[in-house]
């Protein structure tokens, strides 16, 4: 009886009042599993030929980092609209610092540019983008980071295999494991490569036969213009340029799935920012992007645009690459102006605009508060039937007059 009764009172205290002990066996306890799915880790980079010196090295004392959970989970509160990314992206002390830069490493651009055919001022906003000219390239240990999200359920497969070939790339004695740093994601270095993309593309520039593209300027340069022309960079043309629309232009017309010659647009009544006609090279196909609606300033986009989407998917990324290298090259500003009420919208607001397109029968699927393809086509569809320009661009009128629609 006393026995029960003590073993009992051990379960309540237990439960009521969980003890330092306690805490501490269930820290242990995950940091047993995490051991032993880093032996998983370490099997299968061995079978890929990754060194036991490596390994040892990488994976000793290897914890899971929480401020990379932190911000992989971080849902940003509000959708940025294009002028501040626009603003922050291409500020006046970035064109200024990418000049001087272009013009420092003049010989660098032009060996690189005879090799790999991509144009100094557009490697150069890259950099800028990236990490400003490899201020920022992270802070985080690569490994680390890898197998903190590779150890998380959600996306485990793609950050194991990006953390095998990180551990391969430390196989390879191009960089040492104290400074193999990256953002909490894990891209690394100067470009911010991801350790997938620096296998396939990453190249030595400074003849040392390491690819280091945290340290060494050469080494940069070769293997962002290595990787833009592999995927189909054309060396003789630019990224696209502003253009003006005629009154009443078919904003259906405004896809990167549609492409027609310059021609054919010169025809549909779209001009040079300043009014004057398309230049009129043959072969050359382009597409219309509005970054802001159609109030905002209209862009021809051409191949070398989709070819910086696919160093990162953002329409508003390519579209500062491409305007930062025009600024570089004392091209002038976008000559539309920010409105004055331009103004981030809230991830409630967007939630509460994508709940008000449901109710009226525009299907966006589950309110999230991120402006995707499927709610910026929800957004055309409401736009179309009651007769605005669809532009599938919300605005803070706009979702104001869909919550009275619903009210
Ligand atoms: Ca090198």
């Amino acid at each position: 009886m006393v026995r029960r009764f003590a073993l009992l009172s051990a379960v309540i205290g237990s439960l009521a009042f969980p003890t330092a002990t306690q805490a501490q066996q269930n820290a242990d306890m995950a940091a047993q599993e995490f051991q032993a799915w880093l032996q998983t880790v370490r099997t299968e980079a061995s079978q890929k030929g990754v060194s036991n010196q490596t390994l040892d090295e990488a994976l000793a004392n290897l914890k899971p980092i929480d401020r990379v959970l932190e911000l992989d989970k971080r849902q940003p509160e509000f959708t940025r609209t294009f002028w501040d990314y626009i603003g922050r992206a291409v500020s006046p002390d970035r064109i200024e610092r990418g000049r001087k830069l272009l013009r420092q490493h003049a010989d660098l651009f032009r060996d690189v540019y005879a090799r790999n055919g991509v144009q100094g001022r557009f490697l150069v906003a890259f950099w800028g983008l990236e990490t400003n000219f490899g201020d920022h390239t992270g802070g985080f240990p690569v490994i680390g980071a890898l197998a903190t999200l590779a150890h998380d359920p959600r996306r485990s497969d793609f950050f194991r295999a990006e953390l095998m070939n990180a551990l391969t790339i430390l196989d390879h004695k191009h960089i040492t494991l104290d400074r193999m740093e990256g953002s909490w994601a894990g891209a690394m270095g100067q470009t911010q490569f991801m350790p997938s993309t620096f296998v396939r593309y990453a190249k030595d520039g400074d003849g040392d036969k390491k690819i280091d593209i945290w340290g060494s300027l050469p080494d940069v340069m070769e293997s962002a213009s290595n990787y833009l022309s592999s995927v189909g960079w054309k060396r003789d043309e630019t990224w696209g340029r502003e253009v003006r629309l005629p009154k009443g232009f078919d904003l259906d017309l405004v896809d990167l799935d549609i492409r027609h010659s310059l021609s054919e647009w010169q025809k549909m009544g779209v001009r040079r920012a300043d009014g004057g006609n398309l230049p009129i090279v043959a072969g050359m196909k382009a597409s219309l992007v509005l970054p802001a609606g159609y109030k905002g300033p209209a862009f021809l986009v051409y191949n070398n645009f989709n070819k910086i989407m696919v160093w990162n998917r953002s329409i508003y990324y390519a579209i500062a690459v491409g305007h930062l290298a025009d600024r570089i090259a004392g091209k002038p500003a976008i000559s539309v102006k920010r409105p004055a009420n331009d103004k981030a919208i809230s991830r409630t607001k967007v939630i509460e605009m994508q709940t008000a397109l449901n109710e009226l029968g525009y299907d966006v699927g589950k309110p999230d508060g991120i402006m995707g393809s499927r709610t910026r086509g929800a957004i055309k569809d409401y736009q179309r039937a009651t007769g605005l320009p669809a532009d599938g661009y919300a605005t803070i009128s706009l979702i104001e007059q869909l919550q009275k629609a619903v009210q």
